[in-house]
């Protein structure tokens, strides 16, 4: 194994880890409230250079940034601070008369060294929240943040540093040779946020070594808006869905299914309410930018796959697009076969909302999905019928800071789940122990071959 781009040994940092992890000490739950805690005050302290980084790196507002990245990861941090002593107590289970004597339990316990891959699109917030759950299961952490937002990444590596000793948390700053580098060795639990073609390539590595996953992918999330929806409030979520981070958000509303009924008054309250939240994006000084080169020349090829309803305009010395709706966008179109990642909002029309459970169950299961109606048989009908990570009903994103819910895909849109007690769920290994009495010993199990006793006539 060689060297990372920042010098760093793959091989010898998770050895250190590995040995540091056999000693014990991360099982205690006073040391996990420990590092808790130093993860807390290593952000704090560089809470000005993280504002800065999501600035250059995405041009990050410092309202935006704080709600999306860094409050959401003091969230995590503090509700964990107050669960995790009732999370970690081993949980008591009924003993059924078979096991008469015994009692039984089930332990949470660390896997070991844990393994975390983070995306550019909420750098912070998707490279610190998981290592929150790892942290407070008692593992050690090693995380490899992403090479698109390398000024986020610096930070975290900062953060790191300032926190941790090495043999219990290290950053490995690197593109996908790094990460492939790192994937060759072996972990106790992976931990992947990112795209699905990167997931396999993860899952496959992760085979090698039997070792346990969760992946937390992306897709095409639909929105479905019935012919009896609130419109206008329904525009204005939606909107905010969309076009919040440009739209390069993993469960922003992907593509609109519209009633016929109502596709005309949608069309233009969505036109008035992106204008209304986001301006024309492009001129406006707190709208996110599109993350490189690469995806923003992906993304303008899109706009030629259908009408321009409202938008369509592109910066690429700022790196900025429009909030852009098109319509009568071909379902054969990349636009409609790819996820968008950007923020163009195709809108198609329907007759039936059973023609909309068929499009979307013919396809991959999505990330999420959301759906405006007051109709709870169209309601039951959807979300009884389509299988997707998670959602909501006549909103959009809210799910995901639901602590109390947990956040993760299903098939092709991912693995497992996380946020709040789920992530130490996951990151926990669930134990399963029968403590049997000595006092007496019940004779119906044991095998006697000289016996005629009814009890082995069977
Ligand atoms: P990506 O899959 O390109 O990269 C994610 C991470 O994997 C990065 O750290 C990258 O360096 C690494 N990587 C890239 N190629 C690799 C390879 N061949 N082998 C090993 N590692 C490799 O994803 P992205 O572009 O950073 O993020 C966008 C995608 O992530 C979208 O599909 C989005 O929907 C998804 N996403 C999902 C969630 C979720 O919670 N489900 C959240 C955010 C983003």
């Amino acid at each position: 194994m060689g060297l990372t781009t920042t010098g760093l040994d793959v091989a010898r940092q998770i050895e250190v880890q590995r040995g540091f992890f056999k000693t014990g000490a991360t099982r205690s739950i006073a040391f996990r409230l420990s590092m808790l805690t130093f993860l807390k005050q290593a952000i704090e302290t560089h809470e000005e250079a993280i504002y800065d980084a999501l600035k250059v790196d995405l041009n990050k507002g410092r309202q935006d940034a704080f709600t999306t990245e860094i409050g959401f990861v003091y969230g995590e941090i503090n509700r964990m601070e107050k669960q995790l002593r009732r999370l970690a107590k081993p949980r008591r289970v009924k003993t059924p008369l078979l096991h008469f004597g015994s009692k039984s339990e089930i332990r949470f316990e660390p896997y070991g060294n844990v393994l975390v891959i983070a995306p550019w699109n909420y750098p912070f917030q998707l490279a610190l929240a998981p290592v929150v759950g790892a942290i407070a299961a008692g593992n050690t952490v090693v995380l490899k943040p992403s090479e698109l937002t390398p000024n986020v990444s610096r930070v975290l590596r900062e953060v790191f540093e300032t926190a941790f000793h090495e043999r219990f948390g290290v950053v490995i700053e690197g593109d996908a040779e790094v990460s492939t580098a790192v994937l060759e060795e072996k972990f106790d639990y992976i931990f992947f946020t990112g795209s699905t073609r990167v997931g396999k390539i993860v899952h496959q590595a992760a085979a090698k070594h039997l070792t346990p996953v969760t992946l937390e992918l992306g897709g095409k999330s639909p929105t479905i808006i019935h012919k009896d929806a609130d419109l206008r409030l329904a525009a204005k979520r939606i909107a905010w869905g969309k076009w919040l981070n440009a739209g390069q958000t993993c469960i922003a509303p992907d593509y609109v299914f519209v009633h016929r009924d109502v596709q005309e008054t949608f069309l233009r309250l969505i036109e008035e309410e992106a204008f209304s939240q986001y301006g024309n994006g492009v001129g406006v000084g707190s709208y996110v930018k599109i993350v490189s080169d690469g995806h923003l020349e992906r993304l303008t090829g899109y706009l030629e796959q259908g009408n321009i309803e409202f938008g369509g305009q592109v910066d690429p010395e700022t790196r900025k697009m429009a909030p852009t709706v098109m319509t009568n966008v071909p379902l054969d179109s990349k636009l409609m076969q790819e996820e968008i990642f950007g923020p163009i909002l195709p809108v198609l029309v329907y007759d039936e909302i059973e023609d909309v459970i068929t499009f979307v169950t013919d396809r991959d299961k999505p990330l999420a999905l959301y759906l405006f109606t007051e109709n709870e048989f169209v309601k039951e009908r959807v979300l009884n019928r389509i299988s997707f990570g998670g959602g909501c009903v006549n909103d959009t994103l809210m799910h995901v800071a639901q602590h109390n819910l947990p956040f993760g895909g299903v098939g092709a849109s991912g693995i497992g789940g996380y946020h709040g007690k789920y992530s130490f769920e996951t990151f926990s290994h669930r134990k399963g122990l029968v403590h049997n009495t000595t006092k007496f010993d019940l004779p119906f199990r044991y095998m006697r071959s000289n016996t005629d006793s009814k009890w082995m006539r069977f």
